[in-house]
């Protein structure tokens, strides 16, 4: 499937628009404060405070990971082919999520491997705890 240039440019400033944007967000975020109180209740107040801002760097970065990456491929001319199965990812999966790298087959069995990976991990917490 091939794109027509002008939807594609469309998609190519989306993309390079959300990859700014991403960018100076997470510049913004440099520094995770560790910042540090005699009373406990403030303690446990920065801490979840620092593993939120940790969590929404951690998914920011991984999505600019991807904008870059469709980027990269809109200029390598490999734009809208699933990285796994390299079929055709539909216009309309595109249009929502224009850094989408997998067709919505893979990206289902991407997001369940993830998933049960989360799993196990709240497994494992729960049982440290
Ligand atoms: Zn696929």
């Amino acid at each position: 499937m091939k794109l027509v240039s002008a939807e594609l440019g469309g998609v190519q400033e989306i993309l390079a628009r959300k990859a700014i944007e991403l960018d100076r967000e997470l510049r913004n975020r440099d520094g995770i404060a560790i910042e540090k109180s005699a009373d406990q209740m403030d303690e446990i107040q920065y801490a979840s405070e620092r593993e939120l801002a940790i969590r929404n760097v951690d998914r920011e970065s991984h999505l600019l990971r991807q904008v870059k990456a469709a980027l990269r491929r809109i200029d390598d001319g490999s734009f809208g082919t699933c990285v796994e199965c390299e079929s055709a990812i539909s216009p309309r999966r595109l249009a929502a999520l224009p850094w989408a790298l997998l067709c919505i087959r893979c990206q289902e069995i991407a997001d369940r491997d993830r998933l049960e990976g989360a799993e196990s991990l709240g497994e494992s917490l729960r049982n440290a705890a």
